[in-house]
């Protein structure tokens, strides 16, 4: 890490926001901006010029860091950058409208029945259920795997009201019994409650999820006491989930960008800085990956279906490598559709290779437009699609076989339908 990027972890993250006139990310805080430039104005950044692109003192365009990242081996944007009205526009706010003509393809249904693997509690009444079974209809989906997250009566409700009236559409996962951890008999007590929740009906775990604070999310605990999938309290609990043929769905770490400062190398949109982890006291993305790999280890007879691409979907390299390493390991799709978008040739090998360890899913309510846009990013060779994350996605255009194996038969088999 440079000198700089040093100086903007310590001063301001976590204070006012970053300000960037021209950029404006954050709110204007030019007291803070300008401490920051004369901390960490000693690299190549100059005193402030008259580009607009100023934070303090530092003048990024003549920064080569900036520089590379911005532009790579382009070297710079060709036009010498000169200040005018969206200077003053806020980062949030750009929403550029694109004048590209080209295919726009609607799918209205999936080429082949679809199980969505990833869902939640997205109706509380009969008629919410009822209402999205419609949608179901309407655009292809055969059955929706609800992640329910919910122990003892609170699950048995979701039973009575998703699966009473409809028990082929849906699929129910329970929680995991999280109170009290550090109480003796703990390992037992979740063993027993979860072998309940089999019997009334649950064919699977989830969603559990680390982000680094442990699954119990409890930010107020130390780091030594957070419960961490790998904790030798669970081992009990995912190995009866072998037993029973249950599969885990469990989120490990977060989206990459989380753990890195928010500051003008932050590759999300201030949309996502409120996910942003860095400087938390939580453990780092490494940490979380490499105790997602000691559950696998350790569970070689469980299913662990690692879901958003297991956090790791902008390198698809690496996660290959865990794939191979690993047979239990299993990804869901959900909540990555940009990452598949943005990398569509590289995304559509990996879900070729992978076909009979990953499964489909959205994790984003049940809207009919939001499972439409996905039939058309997986299913056409559309091009600079809008997404919804800031990025422009392109079409995977897979082919039947793999299409059939994502939305259907890998979903099939691990739920030993
Ligand atoms: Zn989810």
């Amino acid at each position: 890490m440079t000198k700089r990027r040093e100086f903007i972890k310590k001063s301001i993250i976590g204070t006012t926001g970053l300000t960037i006139a021209g950029l404006g990310l954050g709110s204007g805080a030019a007291g803070s901006a300008r401490s920051a430039g004369s901390a960490g104005s000693s690299g190549s950044a100059g005193s402030a010029g008259s580009t607009g692109l100023v934070q303090g003192d530092i003048v990024w365009q003549e920064d080569p860091e900036w520089m590379k990242v911005k532009f790579g081996d382009w070297g710079g944007p060709g036009v010498s950058s000169r200040p005018g009205p969206m200077d003053n526009m806020r980062l949030k706010d750009w929403a550029p409208r694109s004048l590209v003509v080209t295919k726009e393809t609607f799918v209205d249904k999936a080429r082949f029945p679809v199980i969505d693997c990833h869902l939640h509690i997205y109706g509380r009444t009969p008629e919410q259920v009822a209402e999205w079974v419609r949608t179901k209809d309407e655009v292809g989906i055969e059955k929706s795997v609800i992640l329910t997250g919910a122990t003892g009566e609170a699950f048995d409700d979701l039973v009575d009201l998703y699966l009473g009236p409809y028990p082929d559409r849906f699929i129910l996962y329970c929680g995991i019994e999280r109170d009290d951890p550090e109480a003796p008999g703990y390992s037992a007590r979740a063993v027993a409650e979860l072998d309940r929740c089999h019997s009334r009906g649950a064919r699977g775990v989830g969603e559990i999820s680390d982000k680094g604070f442990g699954i119990t999310r409890d930010t107020s605990l130390p780091r030594d006491r957070r419960l961490h999938p790998d904790d030798e309290r669970l081992d009990a609990v995912w190995q009866r989930c072998g037993e029973l043929g249950l599969p885990v769905n469990i989120h490990f770490a977060d989206h990459p960008s989380c753990w890195t400062p928010l500051d003008v190398f932050q590759e999300r949109t201030p949309d996502y800085q409120h996910f942003n982890m860095y400087e938390l006291d939580a453990l780092h993305y490494d940490e979380l990956l490499q105790i997602r790999d000691r559950t696998l280890e350790k569970h070689p007879g469980t299913i662990f279906i690692a879901c958003h691409l297991s956090n790791q979907g902008n390198d698809l390299e690496a996660l290959g490598r865990v794939m191979d390493r690993y047979p239990n390991l299993y990804l869901d799709t959900s909540a990555r559709d940009y990452e598949m978008g943005r990398t569509p040739r590289s995304s559509a090998r990996f879900l070729e290779k992978y076909m009979d360890r990953i499964v489909f899913g959205t994790d984003m309510g049940r809207r009919k437009s939001m499972f439409q846009i996905h039939w058309r990013l997986l299913e056409t060779d559309d091009e600079y699609i809008p997404g919804r994350v800031g990025w422009r996605y392109y079409g995977l255009n897979l082919s039947d076989r793999v299409l059939e194996a994502l939305y259907r038969g890998t979903a099939l088999k691990v739920h030993k339908i």
